[in-house]
């Protein structure tokens, strides 16, 4: 079909695709943000929806380095049964004397940013003009709905358990409880089994205290292997608003408890099945199911500082999250699955504790890690790729002479608090600090953690840093830029072709 061909459509059907183009089913792209507590959801979500309302220094991000963003601002969130991302109270708190960072997700929540922008080809810009000559100065106007999906990522691992009945799922909670690296953690939760519970008249308490026991192990755990892990239930971890419920009260027997007491396994069994139906699945249904694009954040230098065991655990999450992704990975979540997911991100938060020159061997090691992950998950079907950024840039690069070397520093103000060693720092105080260096071979990860790490570089690399304060106008109404980290390349690759 020529140009001219497209120009003699009759005006009606001209006007149809007018309205296409006009909003009135404006093409929306759910893009689900999720990573452990503490990860970064919050930050990335209130610095991506401000760089892109605000207009950010985004050199990667095509559409607005070529000028063809006309406006990004908020509109009502079309589900009015999921809560609003507080944008609003975080980015406050960025903008507070003195900034605070805002406070971390704990639940699922939603936002809608909507951009304007003009297409990239000329052909399409061309059939837009005759559209909009169509319809008015309005119909030209492309947009794209973005709907932001913040949710645990506690809850992802729960998928696994659709499969489970609650025998199956006690016998791995309990193996897994009896690893070695657990025995410290689990003790309390390991002596309910084995008459360690009564059953009797009082099944109820009995759940009720040793749910409670069995999270408190679930929490201790967690502090060993921050990257996921095998830690089911997720609820456990992070309630959002089920904090107290009854679909809270349960936890693993082994099979011998559960022959002798089975008043309480019978309780146990029906309330894990409620947890199945009525949390795991809405969730998965609600939201999981529905998006299009996904980024996971990853605290990866906390799995780094851990040595070989958080990597190992920063590796079989990535596996577990792409076995959540993969098409048929379960019979009930296939059959609810209303889009494909096409491109998932891993991206390795707070980069800013690295000076620049770490960043690349920082994505080299996520890098392999996730190709091992893709491997292992057999995953196939979405574009996978891995980013190291810092959504809000807390320190700046500084390079110190050392004798006749240059060392790669950062400059920042630890928070108020936060030690290194005897030093206890007052929040106001901006320091230099050398994270030490990444080794460039990511298999030196797995090998134990002095063959590149000392103590110091460890401890550095952890320090919390106070944010930047975020100016929300000058005097004249412009913003200045809020500081980042490849910010702009993880929206190139999450919506960058839908603004084509
Ligand atoms: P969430 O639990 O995943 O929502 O995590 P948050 O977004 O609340 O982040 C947890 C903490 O990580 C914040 O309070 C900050 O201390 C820190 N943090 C997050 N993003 C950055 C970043 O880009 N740079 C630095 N230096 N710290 C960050």
């Amino acid at each position: 079909m020529k140009l001219s061909d497209l120009t003699e459509v009759p005006a009606s059907a001209l006007r149809s695709a007018g309205q296409f183009a006009a909003g009135l089913t404006t093409p929306v792209v759910r893009l689900g943000v999720t990573g452990l507590s503490r990860a970064g959801k919050t930050v990335f979500i209130t610095a991506l929806v401000r760089n892109l309302v605000a207009g950010g220094r985004l050199p990667f991000f095509g559409a607005q380095a070529e000028g063809r963003i006309i406006r990004a601002y908020l509109e009502p969130q079309p589900d009015d049964a999921v809560p609003r991302f507080a944008y609003e109270e975080h980015l406050a708190a960025l903008a507070a004397v003195p900034p605070r960072w805002p406070d971390s997700t704990r639940q699922v929540s939603q936002l809608r940013v909507t951009i304007e922008y003009e297409p990239s080809s000329r052909m399409r810009r061309i059939i837009g003009s005759t559209l909009g000559a169509a319809l008015g100065p309005d119909g030209a106007v492309h947009r794209l709905h973005v709907d932001i999906v913040d949710y645990p990522g506690e809850w992802l691992v729960d998928l696994a358990m659709l499969d489970q009945t609650y025998a199956e799922w006690s016998e791995q909670a309990i193996s897994a409880a009896r690893t070695p690296h657990r025995s410290e953690a689990a003790r309390g939760f390991l002596a309910l089994q084995a008459g360690g519970v009564a059953d009797g008249a009082n099944a109820e308490q009995a759940a009720l205290t040793g749910a409670a026991v069995f999270t408190a192990y679930l929490a201790s755990a967690r502090k060993l292997e921050p990257s996921l892990s095998t830690l089911t239930p997720g609820r456990f971890l992070m309630p959002g608003d089920l904090a107290g419920s009854p679909l809270l009260t349960f936890f693993p027997l082994d099979a011998e408890t559960a022959q002798q007491q089975p008043k309480l396994a019978t309780l146990l069994s029906r309330r894990f099945e409620s947890y199945k139906a009525k949390v795991i699945k809405p969730f998965f249904h609600d939201h999981f199911a529905r998006l299009d694009r996904q980024i996971v954040l990853m605290d990866a230098l906390s799995a780094i500082n851990t040595g070989p065991a958080g990597i190992n655990d920063l590796a079989q999450a990535m596996t577990a999250v792409l076995a959540a992704f993969k098409p048929g990975t379960n019979t009930w979540l296939s059959s609810i699955f209303r889009r494909r997911i096409d491109r998932i991100m891993f991206a390795a938060t707070k980069a800013d504790h690295l000076p620049q020159t770490s960043h690349d061997r920082l994505e080299a090691l996520l890098r392999s890690l996730s190709e091992q992950a893709m491997q292992r998950a057999m995953f196939a079907g979405a574009e996978v790729k891995v980013l190291a950024l810092s959504a809000l840039r807390a320190t700046r690069d500084a390079d110190v002479k050392s004798g006749n070397t240059t060392l790669a520093c950062i400059a920042g103000t630890p928070l108020a608090g936060e030690q290194l060693g005897t030093k206890l720092f007052d929040g106001r105080t901006e320091t230099v600090l050398f994270p030490g260096d990444l080794p460039a071979d990511p298999a030196a990860y797995f090998r134990q953690p002095t063959s590149f790490d000392n103590g110091d570089d460890v401890a550095m690399r952890a320090l919390r840093f106070a944010p930047p304060r975020i100016v929300l106008a000058n005097a004249d109404g412009t913003a200045p830029p809020m500081p980042h980290i490849r910010l702009d390349r993880a929206i190139e690759f999450l919506i960058g072709d839908k603004l084509s």
